[in-house]
This record gives structure tokens, C-alpha cells and sequence, in this order.
């Protein structure tokens, strides 16, 4: 473990030191940001109002158009020459927000990201691959500082040039890649091409975020990289990567939230109540040590469940992997549809791939979804009856009628290096 004291606290340790850096954290944004100062009056709440996390739900929540509003600096609490760096989140949504971090903010993106590095398998001494955009977005930097910090040689790759990518997995032998889970089936399909045996690498760990993906894909990578895949999540508001990761070793069992810098709630995505844990809803976050850009309550609209596990390693929470995002949730004909769970139908299924696409239309009145999907070089002869099959377990398991589309192998856009869309929405 990267640093036991915390990541294994008992939790009546590390409530208190939630709640010690909740009442900070509210007396500051207090008397810092304009914005929180407002709700807090229009509500008539006082920072003294707010001791303990369990009273975190008698505020409002924060949302990306709160942030949007205040674009580009109007949430910072702290001036301009207290600011390290500046990043933005990629904009799959709309605008980007803009965020800061202070040399102390910075300190803790790097040792969260370390943790996470260190629980996804990767160890002092080894190099990172580390194919996450550099720029704005946080990826690329956010797990630079974090490898370094922990010890490692990081290889800044960034995104793109899949040919590149492939040499330097080649030659320079790293034991561990990060970047999406889409740009990690781009490069083991890539490497499966080219007839390259994955032995001759040193690459053991991937570890893989900033996007959903299910055990389909987990499947597809490890075997097509030779490696064990886990999840990293994080999002540019709260910090960056590193928010939460998986285990190496207890695999699908959810990520470690790394609770004494954020705490989370999931809450009804309609009436914002506070869900028990297990139930899924839309997860929120508090920053409790964030200097630059904390945030109270922010509402990251990507929808999962939490819950502790006591059979785990590490004392702190877990989140499941996330389903997608709620402005991402399809309605189709009254039901509820996340394009996660045709992937873990499609996963179900021998001679279909991972690599898939839903295709909206509107035929009349009616919302209609396709399915694209390849199949396998072994699939191919068997096409009809793998529609069928398939068409079967989507009714069976969603609920709903799909049309469904086999395609050969390699003709649906693969990731180019950064997130895939895997839904096109003609309506
Ligand atoms: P943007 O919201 O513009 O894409 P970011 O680059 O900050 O901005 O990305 C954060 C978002 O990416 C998260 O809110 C979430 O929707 C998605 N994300 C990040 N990591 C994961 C992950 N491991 N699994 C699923 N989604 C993820």
C-alpha cells in the first residue's frame, strides 16, 4: 500500500478527520467565493451549520452550470498569485470549466495519483506509458506528477500516433500503460495486426479511465496487451484522475474512493435525495482539502453506487464502475438506456467484439436504437444467427427491441487516442 495510515484509517478515524476538514473547508469557502456566500444566505444556512459530513445534505448542489456561470475564474478561492496551474475539463458536455490548483493542491493531485498508480499494480522503479492527452486536460499531467512522485520513469507519450505508441511499448519496455480503455483495444488490435507477440513486451499493468467501459472491454484489453486492467476515475472539477482506482487484485469489485480528500454521496438523479449505499444514483462530490477550486456538493452527473466492502484491503469506500453519465442515459420508448449495458451483452456473447456503436434514429414517432456491431473473424460465417442471438439477451436483459447490425471486423471509428463517443444520436 502506498501509505497504510490512511488508506487502510478505521473509519470512525476518518470521519473525524472528514468532518475536521468539512468545517475548514465550508468557513473558507465562506468567506472566499461569492457564489457559495450567496446560497449559503438564500438558504440562511452559517458555516457553523455544517460540522459533519452527515450534515453536507442540508446544502444545495453544485453543477456544471453553476461553474459555467462563473467562467472562467469566478469559483477560485484563492487569488491568482497563490495559482499553480490551470487546467479544463475536455468538453465532452459543452464549455469546458476552468479549475486551478494551488502548490498544495497540486501536492495532493500527485499523491492521490500515486496511490492510485501504486493500487493499479505499478511500483517504484517501473516506467509509465503514459498515453493520456497532455495539455488542458488533467489525464495527461495529472498522472505524470503522480509516477514521478511515486517513483517511476514516466514516458510522456500523450494521445495519438498509435504507430509510435507501439515502438515505444516495444523498445522501451514499460511495465505499466495509462490512457481510455477505447485507445487500449485501439492498440491491442493494432499490435494483433502487425503479428506482434505480446511476451516480447514488459507491459503488465493498464491502467484505464476517463470514459465508461465494462468487463468486455477488461476482457479484450488483458488479452489483447498481456496485461491486468483497472479503473482510474476522476474528473477535472474534483482534481483530475486519481478520484478513485481499482485493485489490482480484487478486480470488479469497485475503486477505492479516496475518501480523506473526497467525500462522496449518490444521490436520486430526479429528487436529489441521498441514496443508501448500493443503491445507484448520480454521484456527488465534496472537496475536502481543495484550495483553488473546492467544491461543495458537486454533482458530477455520472451515475454509479457506493458502498464499503469488508472484505477489502483498504478501509475506504468503493464505487462501482460507472454506468455513463445521466445526460448521456438514452429514453427510448419509456426505458432507461446506458450504451454500458449493450457492451455487457455483447460481452456475454462468443464472436462479437467489443467495438460497437448505437445508432439513434427517430422511424415516425418512434425512437429507434441499431445496434453496430462486429463480430470476430470466427463470427463472420455465422452472422444471421448471431443477430438473432443477440437481439434475444438485449429484449431479454433491457427490455427493449433493438435493430441489430453485424459488422465485419475493423469497420466501426476506433479511439484515435482520447474518449469515444459510442453513441450517434441522428435525432
Ligand atoms: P469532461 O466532463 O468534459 O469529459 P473530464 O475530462 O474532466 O471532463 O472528464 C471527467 C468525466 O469523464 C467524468 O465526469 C466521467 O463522466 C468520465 N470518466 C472519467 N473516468 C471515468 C471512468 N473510470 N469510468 C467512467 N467514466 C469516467
Amino acid at each position: 500500500m502506498y501509505f497504510s495510515a490512511v488508506e487502510k484509517m478505521p473509519l470512525s478515524e476518518l470521519r473525524a478527520l472528514q468532518n475536521a476538514r468539512l468545517s475548514a473547508l465550508v468557513k473558507r469557502v465562506y468567506e472566499q467565493v461569492p457564489f457559495y456566500r450567496e446560497q449559503f444566505d438564500r438558504i440562511g444556512l452559517l458555516p457553523d451549520d455544517i460540522r459533519t459530513v452527515d450534515d453536507l445534505p442540508k446544502l444545495p448542489f453544485t453543477k456544471k452550470d453553476d461553474l459555467r456561470d462563473n467562467y472562467p475564474f469566478g469559483m477560485f478561492s484563492e487569488p491568482m498569485t497563490n495559482i499553480s496551474r490551470i487546467h479544463a475539463s475536455s468538453g465532452t458536455t459543452g464549455k469546458p470549466t476552468v479549475v486551478g490548483y494551488t502548490p498544495n493542491d497540486l501536492n495532493v493531485f500527485k499523491e492521490v495519483v500515486a496511490r492510485s498508480l501504486y493500487c493499479a499494480g505499478a511500483r517504484p522503479g517501473m516506467k509509465l506509458h503514459n498515453a493520456y492527452g497532455y495539455g488542458l486536460f488533467t489525464g495527461g499531467l495529472g498522472m505524470h506528477d503522480g509516477a514521478t512522485h511515486l517513483g517511476m520513469a514516466v514516458i510522456p507519450v500523450s494521445g495519438g500516433m498509435t504507430e509510435r505508441q507501439i515502438t515505444i511499448l516495444q523498445d522501451f519496455k514499460p511495465e505499466v500503460i495509462c490512457c481510455t480503455p477505447s485507445y487500449a483495444q485501439t492498440l491491442a488490435e493494432e499490435m494483433y495486426k502487425r503479428g506482434i507477440d505480446t511476451e516480447t513486451l514488459a507491459v503488465k499493468y493498464a491502467i484505464l479511465g476517463a470514459e465508461p467501459w465494462t468487463e468486455a472491454i477488461r476482457s479484450q484489453v488483458e488479452a489483447g496487451l498481456n496485461v491486468t486492467a483497472t479503473n482510474i476515475y476522476g474528473l477535472s472539477e474534483i482534481i483530475g484522475p486519481g478520484v478513485s482506482q481499482e485493485d489490482h487484485e480484487e478486480k470488479g469489485t469497485g475503486s477505492y474512493i479516496w475518501e480523506d480528500h473526497f467525500f462522496p454521496e449518490v444521490v436520486d438523479k430526479d429528487t436529489g435525495e441521498t441514496l443508501p449505499y448500493g443503491q445507484e444514483g448520480v454521484l456527488v462530490f465534496t472537496t475536502l482539502s481543495k484550495e483553488a477550486f473546492p467544491l461543495l456538493r458537486y454533482w458530477t452527473n455520472d451515475i454509479c453506487s457506493i458502498q464499503y466492502d469488508e472484505n477489502a484491503k483498504r478501509s475506504h469506500i468503493k464505487m462501482s464502475a460507472i454506468k455513463g453519465r445521466a445526460d448521456d442515459m438514452l429514453i427510448i420508448r419509456g426505458v432507461n438506456l446506458f450504451h454500458t449495458q449493450v457492451e455487457e451483452v455483447i460481452h456475454q456473447m462468443d464472436f462479437l467484439s467489443p467495438n460497437y456503436r448505437l445508432i439513434v434514429e427517430k422511424k415516425g414517432a418512434m425512437d429507434t436504437v441499431r445496434v453496430e456491431v462486429e463480430t470476430t473473424e470466427n463470427g463472420l460465417t455465422n452472422m444471421d444467427y448471431l443477430s438473432q442471438q443477440l437481439r434475444g439477451k438485449i429484449k431479454d436483459s433491457i427490455g427493449l427491441s433493438m435493430d441489430i447490425a453485424l459488422v465485419a471486423p475493423h469497420s466501426i471509428p476506433r479511439s484515435q487516442g482520447g474518449k469515444l463517443s459510442r453513441i450517434l444520436d441522428k435525432r
